[in-house]
């Protein structure tokens, strides 16, 4: 059974604004989650009906099965690190962590050693007494986790926890937020709009666009298989164009009709075809797939970045270890599973739906 599961979620806020659409999601223990999307698309909506801060205005928050839509945030299982972090700047460290656990008034015998877990658990064991002024950015952030922490909640929210930091100390506390996941073996859902964050960061992400899942899956399933042009927008430079489906397993685009992985869509219809650049290579026009003219070459240190046009003037991004000349005609060599063929606007759902009524044979 899933620790967290949210069904048929929907949320109009008084103005009359609908920021979530029919949510389903299922949240299982020990897991680290991402809830990636833009700014807009309903993130910070969802980890406040999760808290129970913010009320749906349609559909159930079930923990363990249970309706908990209408329980008090105080007593779920589940705590929120704020983006602000939310700090009080006229406590020490230790005032900070132990305040919730003086609210809920237990003994001060319980709270200090659980307060020095807590602050052992984010790297700051002897700053107990530290004001939170002295502290650096990644440190104030460590507060606020030990914070949340403290009492041992199932579920952690961290709503753009790491937004707030320079570039070096985000990579360093991404890659510390996940070691301590795995350590505390407590389920992390943690909100970005970075998508190499959540990409380098979870077990599972949901990609979240106008209130709507898009779509959800480890980050390989969605970085390898966009199920539609948003999320491969979204995800990553991408060669996206426009084609046509031919029948199962061919599809054409670039002016020419090529093998491909996938079947299930009517033929003749119009589809998007993603071709991620690292999966272009690089080979001469004679045997490529594809002939382009290189247009611009940029060097990233450990690799080419070239830019290129086709026949139907399309531009293609296409990584790779060795450069080319400016100006000359090459070939792009590509296996038909580096094709991924997306039907324009389609949801998980729909997606689904394809893909259950194509292996049931009705197609
Ligand atoms: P995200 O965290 O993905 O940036 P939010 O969940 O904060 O998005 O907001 C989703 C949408 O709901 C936004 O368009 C936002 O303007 C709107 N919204 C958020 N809070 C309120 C509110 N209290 N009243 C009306 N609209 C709101
Ligand atoms: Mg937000």
């Amino acid at each position: 059974m899933a620790l967290i599961e949210l069904k048929n979620i929907n949320k109009r806020y008084d103005d009359g604004f609908v920021a979530l659409k029919n949510i389903n999601l299922k949240i299982e223990s020990g897991k680290f989650y991402s809830l990636l999307g833009p700014s807009g698309s309903g993130k910070s909506t969802i980890l406040r009906i999760i808290a129970g801060f913010s009320q749906p205005t349609e559909g159930e928050v079930l923990l363990d099965g249970k309706n908990i839509t209408d329980m008090d945030p105080a007593k779920r299982p589940v705590n929120t690190v704020f983006q602000n972090y939310a700090l009080f700047p006229h406590l020490n460290v230790f005032e900070n962590v132990a305040f919730g656990l003086k609210i809920k008034k237990e003994a001060m015998s319980k709270i200090k050693p659980a307060v020095k877990t807590a602050l052992k658990m984010v790297r700051l064991d002897g700053y107990a007494n530290r004001e939170i002024s002295e502290l650096s950015g990644g440190q104030q952030q460590r507060v606020a986790i030990a914070r949340a922490i403290v009492n041992e909640p199932k579920v952690l929210l961290l709503d753009e926890s790491l937004s707030a930091l320079d570039k070096r100390l985000r990579k360093e506390m991404q890659f510390e937020l996940r070691a301590m996941q795995k350590k505390l073996g407590i389920t992390f859902i943690f909100v970005t709009h970075d998508q190499e964050e959540a990409l380098s960061m979870s077990d599972e992400i949901f990609v979240l666009n106008d209130g709507k899942i898009q779509q959800n899956g480890t980050p390989m399933d969605i970085y390898d298989e966009p199920i539609n042009d948003f999320v491969a927008r979204f995800i990553g430079d991408s060669n996206i164009l426009p084609g046509r489906m031919i029948k199962d397993y061919e599809v054409e685009f670039a002016g020419k009709k090529f093998e491909c992985a996938d079947a299930g869509i009517k033929i003749n219809e119009k589809v998007e075809v993603v071709i991620r650049p690292e999966d272009l290579d690089i080979t001469s026009p004679e045997k490529g797939k594809l002939v382009v003219t290189s247009l611009s070459q940029l060097f990233l240190g450990d690799h080419f970045e070239i830019k290129a046009v086709d026949m139907d003037e399309n531009e293609w991004l296409i990584q790779s270890t060795n450069g080319v000349k400016i100006g000359k005609r090459i070939g792009l060599y590509f296996d038909p599973e580096d094709i991924h063929v997306m039907r324009l606007h389609e949801s998980q759902a729909e997606f689904d739906a394809r893909l259950e009524s194509y292996e049931g044979g009705e197609d």
